[in-house]
């Protein structure tokens, strides 16, 4: 069965202060040992259970800022992937990029390289935001990079945003919204700022220098966005991501759908469906080790769990339930080998009556209620 690779570039200009990635701020980076070792452990993961012989439906570059890279490197890796692997026709194929570090040549070899879909961290369009987000690009840019994109022949285009951000209104997510959609991109990615352990806003945090927003602010910013995104023709399909109809990420889809992917890099992670169980796996993360580790043996796997039927059965259901359109029960007891009522019945009968999940013929979503405390309805499944 086809299956989705993930290539992590972990090296980026400044480190941004909400940023919990496996990235590293680097004034230089070591581009062409990083790109061989990549390669080295394409080849060797070609050569393996349980993705050899299988094909590749989506590639994404990762990061990090995978544009900081030469479209060569790039190339390079994505033939050492269709060697490996064989990449599908229809294939798609995402790079990220940061809008302060493109121009029209660099996007031009990334296109000719075979990349097909560009995503630029945007994040925001107000100069405030985007210093307080420590940003090294400026709206301007953002709005130069998406107009190279079409022109250098990106199809498919998608902008990454940011909401309730200390200090921002909802007149600002507005115009966020307002200029990403005036750019045409054909998806919009819009993320809820968190403060997660470990990133210098998380210190903040901590010490008193910063202020998440109010929930009932963060809340009202959400069902702005959720409204209106689909009226200017995104429609939701995730609870962080709008596409035009037929747009939608392809790549991130298979982690939504809990389907098989190959992770490779620095602190990549991978999932497959080995035998009747799961398994995830993942990569030394720190990027020397990682380069010496795989020069040297071909992999850098650093740790490995199997998953269980249970947990496989809560995994499939919290990440389907991310999907606007949730998850057919017939597709939940074709994969496991219970139904859904079996699995989970008294649960899911208490979400259904507090209004948060909704069953109907035959699938089971979640309710708008349900979207604002997506959180705490997946911890009901763990
Ligand atoms: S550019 Fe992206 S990956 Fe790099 S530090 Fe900022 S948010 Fe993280």
């Amino acid at each position: 069965m086809a299956f989705s690779l993930y290539i992590h570039i972990p090296y980026c200009q400044a480190k941004c202060p909400y940023c919990d990635f496996n990235s590293y701020a680097a004034a230089f980076w070591p581009e062409a040992e990083y790109t061989r070792a990549l390669i080295r452990e394409l080849e060797c993961r070609g050569d393996a259970a349980p993705f050899r012989g299988e094909r590749l439906k989506t590639i994404f570059f990762g990061g990090g800022t995978p544009s900081l890279f030469a479209p060569e490197s790039i190339g390079a890796l994505l033939h050492a992937a269709e060697r490996a692997f064989g990449i599908e026709r229809e294939a798609e194929i995402t790079l990220e990029a940061n809008p302060g570090t493109v121009d029209r040549a660099k996007l031009g070899g990334f296109r000719a390289a075979g990349v097909n879909r560009i995503s630029f961290g945007a994040q925001s369009f107000n100069p405030a935001i985007l210093k307080f987000l420590g940003r090294i690009h400026d709206a301007r840019q953002t709005r130069a990079a998406a107009a190279m994109a079409h022109r250098a022949g990106f199809e498919r285009l998608n902008l990454d945003l940011i909401f309730a951000v200390p200090g921002q209104t909802l007149a600002d997510v507005m115009h966020d919204i307002e200029s990403a959609a005036a750019l045409e991109p054909d998806h919009i990615s819009s993320y809820n700022l968190t403060f997660e352990e470990g990133t210098a806003f998380f210190t903040d945090l901590k010490r008193g220098r910063i202020k998440p927003l109010a929930n009932d602010e963060q809340a009202a910013m959400y069902a702005a966005v959720r409204t209106e995104l689909p009226r200017r023709g995104y429609a939701m399909y995730e609870i962080s991501n709008y596409a035009r109809p037929g747009r939608e990420a392809r790549h991130n889809l298979t982690y939504w759908r809990h389907q098989a992917y190959l992770g490779i890099g620095a602190g990549a992670h991978s999932f497959a469906r080995i035998g009747a169980g799961n398994r995830r796996w993942w990569n030394e993360r720190i990027p020397a080790r990682y380069i010496a580790n795989v020069l040297e043996s071909g992999i850098a796997e650093s740790g490995a769990e199997e998953i269980d039927a249970h947990a496989s059965m809560s995994e499939f259901v919290f990440l389907n339930l991310r999907l606007r359109e949730g998850f057919a029960e017939a597709d939940f007891s074709g994969r496991f080998a219970a139904s859904f009522d079996e699995a989970f019945g008294d649960r899911v009968s208490r979400l259904v009556e507090s209004g948060l999940l909704i069953r109907e013929r035959g699938r089971v979503f979640l309710s708008e209620r349900g979207l604002e405390l997506a959180d705490s309805v997946f911890a009901q499944f763990v």
